[in-house]
């Protein structure tokens, strides 16, 4: 905390704008240079402080460089081990499997078959579509309305927003949306117009392979559908004969309060993507998972040169053993869960149009006025709170702190929020007095 690192001279171009592409993003809302990280915080080269919440879009559900996964990936990397290894067999793959067998899937009930698809989150959600389109033999998937999926082709094409999808260059075929839970604000009956269709030979619609969901959308707004609502899609998909694929790229490992988002609705998707903070360090690592029965794959007709990134299995194997090996972590979460919504109803209550949005650590204030989430957040940034937008029109406040945060690094970051919220929408009555 002490050192400074070598900082550019005020007289050098910055290399970032003179030679990175136009297409960076993150770096232009928070026009830093971070350095350092531990926990929940992360400082830039000048010293300054932030409080993350933002955790890596949810890459890093346990904090920066947390202890319980550095020491072994440290102790791994001076070990002489593989590091490289396509989808050879190695210790450390072999201990993450039985890991995760152990403590993630027995525990639950669930016998999933797990596929390495290459190490992100678009790669394993490209691989449940080849999957569910190679064992139905249909070619359609339904996905829904402020659906992400990623942004490769497949995963572009079930994914909502317009502008993500115009930079495809090509159309984007085999895919409808469908509307998420609430879509019509209560106002239609869940899926009535995909039940009759479904049922209706002269409908035209094609039966889908898939249908492809988020518990709560990440990056659409921070929607989060309800346990009844994900229950009857489950229903309906059974009764169809339609795969179900869950996302749970960014609302699972944790970050929902559960290991896997869908837990509470107690459903169980025929395949499951899991990537963001599988590895439990930020090191990139993501599965596919899917019922037995599903695994129609010849060998090597998928692969991919990065799935077997073994310091990712180390991490991620500590993070496991440390987190999910008995429920102490669930019920801490489950208080922090409870800490940060109530703040977050209390502070919605003092502003001008905001409503508490997602569910767990995946959480949202949207603004009826779309221009305040931005202003909000670089006031926090300001301030010292990284914290993003999301939805269409970036019309919500998104806040995804670590799931390991301590209470009071969660009290700062939320006093610098509240300040900020009402900076900008403070409610009338309030703002008079
Ligand atoms: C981030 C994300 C993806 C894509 O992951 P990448 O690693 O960026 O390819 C897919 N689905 C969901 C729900 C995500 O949040």
């Amino acid at each position: 905390m002490t050192e400074k690192p070598d900082t550019p001279k005020a007289d050098q171009p910055d290399i970032f704008e003179t030679r990175e592409s136009e297409v960076r993003g993150y770096s232009r809302s928070w026009p830093a240079t971070f350095a350092r990280a531990e926990g929940a915080k992360q400082w830039d080269e000048d010293g300054r402080e932030y409080i993350d919440f933002f955790s890596g879009a949810g890459a890093l559900n346990y904090g920066h460089n947390n202890p319980v996964v550095m020491e072994p990936l440290i102790d791994y990397l001076q070990s002489g081990a593989v590091l490289h290894s396509l989808d050879m067999k190695t210790p450390a793959k072999r201990e993450f499997l039985e890991t995760f067998e152990q403590l993630i899937l027995e525990p639950r009930g669930l016998d999933y078959t797990v596929m390495f698809p290459g190490p992100t989150g678009t790669n394993t959600v490209e691989a449940a579509l080849k999957l569910a389109r190679k064992v139905t033999g249909r070619q359609h998937i339904l996905s829904f309305t402020n659906a992400f999926h990623g942004m490769t082709l497949g995963s572009l094409s079930v994914t909502g927003n317009s502008m993500k999808r115009q930079g495809a260059g090509i159309p984007l075929t085999n895919s409808s949306k469908i509307p998420y839970d609430d879509y019509f604000d209560g106002e239609t009956p869940d899926f009535l117009w995909l039940e009759k269709v479904l049922e209706d030979s002269g409908s035209g619609v094609d039966k889908p392979a898939a249908i492809i969901v988020e518990t709560v959308q990440g990056e659409g707004g921070v929607r989060a559908a309800r346990a009844e609502w994900l229950r009857s899609l489950s229903e309906l998909c059974k009764a169809h004969e339609i795969l179900l694929i869950v996302d749970d790229v960014q609302a699972g490992c944790g970050r929902t309060g559960t290991f896997f988002s869908f837990e509470h609705a107690g459903i169980e998707p025929d395949i499951v993507c899991l990537s963001k903070s599988i590895s439990g360090s930020g090191l990139p690592m993501a599965l596919t998972l899917f019922r037995p029965e599903l695994d129609v794959w010849s060998p090597g007709e998928h692969n991919g040169t990065f799935r077997g990134n073994n310091p990712a299995f180390v991490t991620a194997t500590a993070a496991l053993k440390t987190f999910w090996a008995d429920n102490s972590f669930q019920n801490e979460l489950a208080d922090t869960i409870a800490n940060l919504h109530q703040r977050l109803h209390v502070i919605a209550a003092k502003a001008d149009g905001a409503t508490v949005r997602g569910r767990g650590l995946l959480a949202g204030l949207k603004f009826d006025d779309p221009e305040i989430a931005g202003k909000i957040a670089a006031e926090a940034f300001a301030q010292g709170l990284l914290i993003e937008t999301s939805g269409p029109r970036d019309e919500v406040v998104k806040i995804m702190p670590p799931l390991t945060i301590s209470a009071k690094d969660l009290e700062s970051g939320l006093e610098v929020l509240e300040a900020a919220v009402l900076k900008f929408a403070s409610a009338p009555e309030l703002a008079a007095v």
